[in-house]
């Protein structure tokens, strides 16, 4: 079966949308360094899901030349902006910028990416506040189709801070035992045929074939690979013929990110007004 995330992103949109009305309206800023075109259009679906949903936004764009220290400084400006209730810094920035400085940087409480060391602690201890939106997108889709974790066994491949490693934590909560697997695991089968639901986070594209998978596992694409045949993820369709569950690339886990960074946008703006 396929994961529809566009059917399902839609919905979380329109609770958002509905969300933002009954809060009277929702500030959202966003930081882009640079001209990178991938990120140019990371940032403009993002404007043009939180204008749909009515959300304030503040599209800021600063030269590639921009110094770490004048970057530090917009945050802060940011920071304090009562308008704003949700702020990211689009990634990745341009060399010369350390990017963990940029990410400690922002308020904990507008980290609508959830990138910040705070939230990523209270994730860590299952206090999750804002968690990174593709995990939870990740999360949401398992939940729609109703796929059993507590007792599953689950497979990660790939331990970013962004993907990976939230997804992991987010399925020990649910009561899964979970593998997590990165460029140096060993016989990379050998885990992920052992999965019953199998997350994929790399950024190879079909690096996952048909003969990795067990029959009738839940497979979950998050890789996004631009390949001279397009758009594809980390799984071979073919994977269709073997698992039970499996998201699409484009249409899976994309539209979800972006459903949830919209919903993370809300939490923020419900916590900064008690
Ligand atoms: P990343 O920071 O580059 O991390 C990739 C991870 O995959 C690393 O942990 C790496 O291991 C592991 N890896 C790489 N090659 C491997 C291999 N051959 N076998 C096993 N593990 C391997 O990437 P990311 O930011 O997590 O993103 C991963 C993918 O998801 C990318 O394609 C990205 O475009 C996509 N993505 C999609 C969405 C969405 O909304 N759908 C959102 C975010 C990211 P090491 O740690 O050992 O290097």
């Amino acid at each position: 079966m396929a994961m529809d995330g566009r059917t399902l992103a839609a919905r979380i949109r329109s609770e958002v949308a509905e969300e933002v009305r009954v809060l009277g309206g929702v500030g959202l800023a966003t930081v882009l360094v640079g001209d990178d075109a991938a990120s140019d259009i990371y940032i403009r679906r993002k404007h043009e899901a939180a204008e749909a949903a009515g959300f304030r936004t503040l599209d800021l764009r600063l030269p590639a030349t921009t110094g770490e220290g004048e970057l530090v400084e917009r945050v802060a400006e940011l920071n304090d902006d009562d308008e704003v209730d949700a702020l990211l810094v689009q990634l990745p920035l341009p060399d010369g910028i350390d990017e963990e400085h940029v990410i400690r940087a922002v308020d904990p409480t507008k980290d609508v990416d959830g990138f910040h060391p705070l939230n990523a602690g209270e994730l860590l201890l299952a206090r999750p506040g804002l968690v990174p939106a593709t995990a939870r997108g990740v999360m949401a889709l398992l939940a729609e189709y109703r796929i059993e974790l507590d007792g599953a066994r689950a497979v990660v491949v790939g331990r970013s801070a962004i993907v990976g490693k939230p997804v992991a934590q987010l399925l020990e909560q649910a009561n899964a035992t979970v593998t997590v697997c990165h460029s140096h695991t060993q016989d990379l089968a050998r885990h992920t045929l052992d999965a019953d639901v199998l997350v994929v986070a790399a950024g190879r594209a079909a690096m996952i074939s048909p003969d990795m998978v067990a029959i009738g596992a839940t497979v979950i694409d998050v890789g996004i690979n631009r390949t001279s045949a397009g758009l594809v993820g980390d799984v071979d369709p073919g994977v269709a013929d073997v698992a039970s569950h499996l998201t699409s690339v484009p249409g899976g886990v994309g539209p979800m990110t972006i459903a949830c960074l919209l919903e993370n946008a809300v939490r923020c703006a419900r916590a900064r007004r008690g």
